[in-house]
């Protein structure tokens, strides 16, 4: 009998699936891959949707992978739908250029985005600093207008985390961020009994916090975030020079007015994007990542 259900880990050639409609505290079923997806070259994902049948010794079988609607390379996760991009307001100052980057290649893997501004009790009176608040109203000022949701959290405090959690019914998200912004703070805060290391504690121990390497769905009632252990970055497929305009929203709206077809929206005359720039509509720093990431990619194509 064939059932349908979620890879929620994956550990040494297993697959844990967890069944459709699965009460919670119901254990998963512990599975292989069926010979037919090695024979294709395809191997199955943590996050897959997936058809399996339980067999004989209480374990299971997966049999076959409902098609995905994207594919993260590092972590490796497939059917991410939400990335929360965290940003603190400061201790890490805010880096407007990580911020860009990350999400041109989330627009490019066609996954939405919500930026989530943590920490948010250092830029309270008798907090941190005036730098704090500068950061905040910032990033609420870019992106806000270009359709970014921008939630406000402080582990610390509880605030913001309800919201948060909301956000994510629903959803397969995951977590980025730099080390330290408070990514795993966030995740304790949403999850009742959830322990993840903090940075304090590996700190004290004297040893890198996630030192393992795999991959699991954590679930948070009605909705999965990937625990991406060891993964500071995200890897995406390989972004071309001729697609980044596209992956900048408020940019790719206005290239079809500019004059010349392809566009770079760097030097040439009657471009709609340099044009809205001047008038103030899209950000100075929004361009101005965009023609730098333009440029590292041109001269690392250069290079090779
Ligand atoms: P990660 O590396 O992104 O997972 O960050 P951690 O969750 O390990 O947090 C890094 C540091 O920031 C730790 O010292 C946390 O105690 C601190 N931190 C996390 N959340 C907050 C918060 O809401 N407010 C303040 N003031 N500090 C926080
Ligand atoms: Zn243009």
């Amino acid at each position: 009998e064939s059932k349908t259900g979620r890879i929620v880990k994956a550990l040494s050639g297993y697959y844990y699936v967890r069944p459709e409609g699965a009460a919670p505290g119901e254990a998963d079923v512990q599975c292989r891959a069926r010979g037919i997806f090695k024979k294709r070259g395809e191997s199955p994902l943590v996050g897959d949707v997936v058809d399996f049948e339980e067999t004989e010794n209480g374990e299971g079988a997966v049999n076959a992978l409902a098609p995905r609607s994207s594919e993260l390379i590092r972590p490796p996760v497939a059917n991410v739908d939400l990335a929360v991009l965290v940003f603190s307001v400061t201790e890490p100052a805010l880096n407007l250029q990580l911020l860009d980057k990350f999400l041109a290649h989330i627009e490019h893997a066609g996954i939405d985005a919500v930026l989530c501004l943590s920490k948010q009790d250092l830029a309270e009176d008798g907090g941190e600093t005036e730098e704090a608040r500068r950061a905040m109203s910032e990033v609420q000022r870019i992106y806000e207008p270009i359709g970014y949701e921008v939630l406000v959290t402080s582990s610390r405090r509880g605030a913001g985390t309800a919201a948060l959690k909301e956000r994510l019914q629903g959803h397969l998200a995951v977590f980025a961020g730099q080390s330290g912004v408070g990514k795993s703070s966030l995740l304790n805060a949403l999850v009742p009994g959830l322990t993840l290391e903090t940075n304090e504690i590996s700190n004290r121990l004297g040893r890198g916090k996630h030192t393992t390497r795999h991959v699991e769905l954590i679930d948070i009632g009605g909705g999965f975030v990937a625990d991406t252990p060891g993964f500071s970055q995200l890897d995406f497929a390989e972004l071309g020079i001729e697609e980044l305009g596209s992956c900048f929203r408020e940019m790719r709206e206005r290239a079809s007015e500019c004059k010349f077809r392809g566009c770079t929206h760097i030097h040439e005359p009657e471009c709609a994007v340099l044009k809205a720039v001047e008038d103030g509509e899209i950000a100075p720093s929004r361009h101005a990542n965009y023609a730098l990431f333009m440029a590292e990619m041109k001269e690392k194509k250069r290079r090779y």
